[in-house]
């Protein structure tokens, strides 16, 4: 009796698992086949400078799967990095925010403005990276100095000294590099000194309530002074409130980005953004 119920309990445990790996294996199918069929879209999340200007934006990739919302990076990107399609993705942003934001500054100087881009740690130690940036940059008729590439803390402190040499590939070209999420890795003072950085940009997880929360305000005066004592700029990503945006301001950051401004937005609602700042 036990017997034959512990055979079943396997066999239900054997066709379940069965049935998951099938589902991945068809969502990665579907997503790769979004990939070629130009079914990725992007969304923009403009920054503002201290002042409240427009000084910027975040591209940020959604995936219009049929019989779904726009689904967002949390629902695939895991996948994409576990089936080696993310280098893939991570290229097909870099050219479609290039392009976008050379259409969009076309008649506008651009040189107050940045172009924020998420990359994975697997496409920035790539060798080749650096060289396909350029490219692409040069391609759209853009000046190396607009894109700010982001990569998360977590996945930058896995080895220092490989990401060091990545990111030294790509500041040759004159291309800067921001710790994303800043606040939620293991990161120590010492290894951020190692890395050439240009900015780190503090994780919504710590901006969440700090208006009422004077642990946060330490924790985030902390990561800010250490910040500037390496001589790096601080974005402040999540910004919900005007209390948050005056805090964070006289704290120190001089880029905020989050839903108090704006909501992530295609690129049309953005050139009409940018055409009345702020
Ligand atoms: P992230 O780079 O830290 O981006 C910020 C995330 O917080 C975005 O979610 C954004 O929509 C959301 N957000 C912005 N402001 C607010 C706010 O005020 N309140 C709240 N509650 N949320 C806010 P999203 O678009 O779902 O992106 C999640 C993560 O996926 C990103 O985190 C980034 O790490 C990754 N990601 C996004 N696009 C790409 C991409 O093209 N390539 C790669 N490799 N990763 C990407
Ligand atoms: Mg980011
Ligand atoms: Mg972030
Ligand atoms: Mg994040």
């Amino acid at each position: 009796e036990s017997k034959r119920t512990g055979r079943d309990t396997w066999r239900f445990f054997e066709t379940s698992m069965q049935r998951a790996i099938e589902q991945q294996e068809a969502k990665t199918q579907a997503l790769r086949q979004a990939l070629h069929e130009d079914r990725l879209v992007l969304r923009y999340l403009p920054q503002v400078d201290q002042e409240g200007q427009w000084c910027g934006y975040e591209a940020l990739v959604r995936w219009n799967a049929s019989g779904h919302e726009l689904r967002r990076p949390d629902e695939f990107l895991k996948l994409a990095e576990s089936s080696g399609l993310i280098q893939a993705i991570d290229d097909w942003v870099l050219q479609r925010a290039c392009r976008d934001f050379a259409d969009l500054t076309a008649h506008q100087p651009p040189s107050y403005l940045h172009l924020g881009v998420n990359v994975s740690i697997r496409q920035l130690l790539d060798t080749e990276f650096a060289e396909r940036v350029m490219q692409t940059v040069l391609e759209a008729g853009l000046q190396p100095h607009h894109l700010r590439l982001e990569v998360t803390e977590q996945a930058l402190f896995v080895d220092v000294e490989q990401a060091q040499a990545a990111i030294e590939r790509l500041l040759s070209h004159g291309i800067a590099i921001v710790l994303d999420d800043f606040g939620t890795g293991s990161s120590s003072l010492l290894q951020l000194q190692r890395l050439s950085l240009q900015a780190v940009k503090i994780d919504q997880g710590l901006v969440r309530g700090i208006e009422n929360s004077p642990t946060k305000v330490a924790i985030v005066r902390a990561a800010i002074s250490a910040a500037k004592a390496l001589s790096l700029a601080v974005i402040a990503e999540g910004v919900e409130n005007e209390e948050q945006f005056q805090l964070l301001r006289a704290e120190g950051c001089s880029v905020f980005q989050g839903y108090y401004f704006a909501e992530p937005m295609p690129v049309e609602a953005l050139s009409q953004h940018l055409s009345a700042p702020g």
